[in-house]
């Protein structure tokens, strides 16, 4: 059984990657490297290339009988100032994967979605029946592609599992891979690197909102929790079963400042921080309920957020800092 794994070389694609060919999958990696990274691709047959790129895909699809889509854009901020570009990549070109996937007679498919897809939820935790309804271009993107697979799904017979990502952390406790953005926006590698002596300041996004301690909480989980679910979902689709949605969060919700805290438990050091204004489109708080991934996977998250940013800080000082 041989998976396409497309965004392969990127953050969660290298993840899933290795938890695929434990599990014993052969796998092939497809990426344009526009912000992926061949060192994350690493013992794995890696083709270079575009999802639109019909010419490139076609040949590596034909040796697939399952795709896992990772290649998208994803930051938000970028989404608001340049909708274009993530409507082009993670919609246009997404579609144009998504139909030759088909062409090549491919019915198993495992998506990257994400808890954007549902805005700022009115409940929490949030169950997958909370209405959908993003409020950036990042996740009207992705649930635009929701759209499309189930409708494939109703109409050809194509089976997919659209996993909804709630904040995935942390690094493969190997320390040969982890999080390599640029620039990098996200919470724990910035407070981390905040740690070291004459680093710049993380700056906390607003101490107001109506939560404990005044700052925003999200459902950090494990980047290989996350990948051993896309296996459990592929697992699923392979031994006939239907086309889904999962939240994959803990269920466990920390606020900024509990990061904050574990950051300084695993460096040992201050992190340095300063408290700033709200960022405009975070809500106060995003947890996922994970009864339907518990009972229809058979999974859950077993690391905790201080496995999640002491791993993340293994890979900072061992990886990370090591060149393309
Ligand atoms: N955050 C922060 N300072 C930063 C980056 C993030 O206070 O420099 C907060 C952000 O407001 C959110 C949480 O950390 O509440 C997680 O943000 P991140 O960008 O890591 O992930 P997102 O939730 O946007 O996917």
């Amino acid at each position: 059984m041989a998976v396409l794994v497309v965004g392969g070389a990127g953050y969660i694609g290298s993840h899933a990657a290795r938890a695929l060919r434990r599990s014993g999958y052969e796998v092939i990696l497809y990426d344009n490297l526009s912000t992926g990274y061949q060192r994350l691709a690493q013992g794995f047959e890696l083709v270079i290339g575009d999802i639109a790129d019909e010419a490139k895909l076609r040949p590596a699809l034909a040796r697939a009988d399952a795709v896992m889509h990772f290649a998208a854009h994803a930051y938000v901020g970028e989404s608001v100032q340049n909708p274009r570009k993530y409507f082009r990549n993670n919609v246009e070109a997404a579609l144009s994967l998504l139909n030759d996937t088909l062409d090549a007679g491919i019915r198993r498919f495992v998506f990257s979605s994400t808890c954007a897809v549902y805005g700022v939820p009115g409940k929490i935790p949030i169950t997958e029946e909370t209405p959908r309804e993003p409020v950036n271009p990042y996740g009207a993107s992705k649930l635009f592609f929701e759209h499309a697979l189930e409708a494939y799904s109703r109409a050809y017979g194509l089976r997919s599992a659209r996993l909804r990502y709630f904040n995935a952390a942390g690094a493969d406790e190997s320390g040969e891979i982890g999080e390599l953005h640029d620039p990098e926006t996200h919470l724990i590698p910035l407070a981390l690197a905040a740690a070291a002596p004459g680093s710049a300041q993380l700056q906390v996004f607003g101490a107001d909102y109506p939560t404990p301690d005044g700052t925003c909480v999200r459902d950090y989980i494990h980047v290989n929790d996350l990948a051993d679910a896309h296996v459990r979902a592929l697992q699923h689709l392979e031994t006939g079963g239907d086309s889904l949605a999962l939240n994959l969060g803990t269920g466990r919700g920390h606020s900024v400042l509990e990061v904050i805290q574990a950051a300084e438990a695993a460096t040992g050091c201050p992190v340095r921080r300063v408290m700033g204004p709200r960022r405009p489109g975070d809500p106060p708080v995003l947890v996922a309920d994970v009864a339907q991934s518990q009972k229809i996977l058979g999974w859950q998250a077993t690391r905790t957020l201080t496995e999640i940013v002491s791993s993340a800080w293994v890979w900072m000082q061992k990886g990370s800092s090591r060149s393309a």
